[in-house]
């Protein structure tokens, strides 16, 4: 068996040992007879699951009482207008800060349900850094204020919070969920779709501070209302059951075999300290995001030269370490070193980056 080293934004890749884990279980479950694919989501086996992964959730993100933990479906994408139809609710306004192409998307879905307003912006260098902001900024009236923590396409992140004082800060953490610690009660609304840090794709993980949920607009379809899954337990209609069980898996690799979100923190600096520390010394190689800004878990670099980077993602395919090909709208390469990426997945990419820097001179 050859596994690659999968350098994919999304979905991407998940820790051996789950893998092996979810193999094993496969045909019989827990004695069960059934695999979690098969079960029914009302049978007393697969609630043990969900109450389990949604514990994960808490314990490891010290997720305190009054939020509500969900396991949606729908993507990221779905949470673009589900947030406005919830808490777009008092005086129909948001403030959004546009970092990226998925804030952009999150801005444009809100527009369609009230007064939005786009306080700040990096497109004018391609997104490539984190726009500074300060509380005066933001419409005091603002229903929510939102970001995008980890902008996946760029590789830019948020190291520090904007100020928003009382107006609940909303963010996407898709692409960072659980890579480090996060402080929950700074943030009214966390969603993340699974299919980068958790699981596989189908499974959205939403955690909402409870007094905001509620009040959905009238024209919220029942599935889009927080409070209609919030009040089932996740279990309002039939929940992506396999993949809350994946979730369920990652999330124990990460308590026990990693030691929680210090000790994953410490692993993705080490794995991204590798690779930029190799990008600021590369005569070949440049890193695009400003350096204050940048993400531990997407990495965009460039040769500047099109055909050359061309020729670097046929070979680093070649040799096993795979989509490494940058997002159409950046060009060049982009490294994303998820959690489950291991130390040697980066030290192999920086290896082969020298030699083609000393092969391409
Ligand atoms: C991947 C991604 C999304 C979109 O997620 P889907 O589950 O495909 O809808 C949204 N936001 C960020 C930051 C992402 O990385």
């Amino acid at each position: 068996m050859a596994r690659v080293y999968n350098f994919s934004a999304g979905p991407s890749m998940l820790p051996e040992s789950v893998l092996k884990k979810a193999a094993a279980e496969m045909l019989d479950y827990e004695r069960s007879g059934q695999s979690v694919m098969e079960m029914s989501h009302r049978s007393k086996v697969f609630d043990k699951i969900i109450k389990d992964a949604e514990a994960l959730v808490r314990e490891i993100m010290n997720v305190p009482d009054n939020y509500k933990v969900l396991f949606l479906q729908g993507g990221g994408s779905t949470q673009f207008a589900m947030i406005p139809l919830n808490l777009m609710n008092k005086n129909n306004k948001a403030d959004y800060i546009i970092t990226g192409q998925w804030a952009k998307k999150a801005y444009k879905e809100a527009a369609r349900y009230g007064d939005v307003k786009a306080v700040a912006s990096s497109e004018d260098k391609t997104f490539t850094y984190i726009p500074k902001t300060d509380k005066s900024m933001f419409r005091e009236d603002a229903d929510y204020v939102y970001i995008c923590l980890n902008n996946t396409i760029y590789g830019t992140v948020y190291h520090e919070l904007p100020d928003t004082g009382d107006i609940p800060l909303v963010a996407d953490i898709s692409s960072c969920i659980m890579s480090e610690p996060l402080d929950v009660s700074k943030f009214g609304l966390l969603f993340a779709g699974a299919q980068k840090n958790l699981a596989g794709a189908g499974v959205t993980i939403v955690i909402v501070r409870e007094d905001l949920i509620g009040n959905a607009m009238d024209i919220t379809p029942t599935m889009l209302d927080y409070k209609i899954h919030a009040d089932a337990g996740s279990l309002y209609n039939t929940p992506p059951c396999y993949t809350i069980y994946i979730a369920k898996l990652v999330m124990e690799w990460i308590k026990n075999e990693v030691g929680g979100l210090e000790k994953m923190k410490e692993r993705n600096e080490k794995k991204a300290k590798l690779l930029y520390d190799f990008l600021d010394s590369s005569e070949l190689f440049k890193g695009t995001v400003v350096a204050e800004d940048r993400s531990l878990m997407n990495v965009p670099f460039v040769t500047g030269d099109t055909e050359l980077d061309a020729k670097f993602v046929k070979e680093s395919t070649e040799a096993g370490l795979v989509n490494l090909k940058g997002h159409r709208t950046v060009g060049g390469m982009r490294a994303s070193i998820y959690n489950a990426m291991p130390y040697e997945g980066v030290e192999k990419l920086v290896e082969f980056m020298k030699k083609f820097e000393a092969e391409n001179k």
